[in-house]
């Protein structure tokens, strides 16, 4: 990149091809190129343990998760995301009938998904456990150098920004969106979601119980096919087909043993949706 002095004020700048643009213009965000995307931390894997799915069960479904874990720390580096859970559903109750704006309704959940990564990081704490925050994430690197198995908060950090959703108030960027993202920004080497059922099926299966299993099937053609309820927040969907990095994610059933294990080895053991377009 050069740099001009202006002839008359001989102010400096620096020639670049976005200079005077507005970033805004489609041609010219349609004619820029950009080098791949660089891999943070390539040989990790990012795990959600989901809220209401995993931690809400309490210890017979939380123990055995957090020893297959710690079974695979010597294999395995894995940041370990957290939902929130039926806490975060009764606050969003409350603040709905009080009123509350997204933004704030989103802080409600952010603390929520919190008390969970401190609860799996006090448990995980014997075996290098350490709770992170987001603004932990250039540590990583020298966290994973020592052994540690970070354990973040699963809430992205929109707060009070969180976009208004197409319907209500509930903000639309939750866990799910949080770990999915995560894992797009460090270039992890996969995105699993541990959940208490064995993947996708064409409807939910706790109440219908008649619903087909999916095995694997693209986020587009998921989004077309419009089911009335998914087993993950529908902006996973989106963001899957304008991955970078995370081109596909696996959603698996946390409460069958090996599972995570199996997963973690690459294995198809649950529901894989990957980018289709
Ligand atoms: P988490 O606690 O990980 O955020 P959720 O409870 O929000 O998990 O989502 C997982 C739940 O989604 C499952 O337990 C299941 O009951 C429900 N679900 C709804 N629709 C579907 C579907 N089409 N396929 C599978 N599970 C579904
Ligand atoms: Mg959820």
């Amino acid at each position: 990149m050069a740099l001009i002095r202006e002839k008359d004020s001989k102010r400096l700048h620096v020639k670049s091809k976005l200079m005077g643009e507005s970033l805004v213009g489609k041609t010219f965000l349609q004619s820029l190129e950009y080098k791949e995307s660089f891999r943070i931390l390539p040989d990790v894997s990012v795990l959600k343990i989901g809220g209401q799915s995993i931690t809400d069960i309490g210890a017979k479904a939380v123990l055995p998760i957090i020893d297959e874990i710690v079974e695979n720390a010597g294999q395995h580096k894995m940041i370990i995301s957290t939902g929130g859970g039926t806490r975060s559903r009764h606050v969003y109750a409350i603040a709905m009938e009080l009123g509350m704006p997204t933004g704030i309704i989103s802080k409600l959940g952010q603390s929520v998904s919190e008390q969970n990564a401190l609860m799996l990081s006090t448990l995980l704490t014997p075996y290098g456990g350490i709770k992170i925050g987001h603004d932990d994430i250039p540590k990583l690197g020298a966290y994973f150098r020592q052994g540690c198995i970070p354990v973040i908060h699963g809430m992205p950090p929109y707060g009070y920004w969180e976009h208004p959703p197409e319907e209500g108030r509930i903000p639309s960027n939750r866990t799910d969106v949080g770990a999915y993202l995560l894992a797009e920004v460090v270039g992890a080497k996969q995105c699993i979601f541990v959940k208490d059922v064995d993947g996708l099926y064409t409807d939910n299966p706790k109440v219908a119980p008649d619903a087909e299993f999916i095995p694997k099937i693209g986020a587009k053609e998921l989004m077309d096919r419009d089911l009335d309820d998914l087993v993950v927040e529908r902006v996973v969907l989106e963001l899957l087909t304008r991955a970078q990095n995370i081109k596909q994610l696996q959603v698996i059933n946390g409460t069958k043993a090996g599972n995570i294990t199996k997963a973690l080895n690459g294995e198809h053991v649950g529901t894989i949706i990957y980018k289709d377009v």
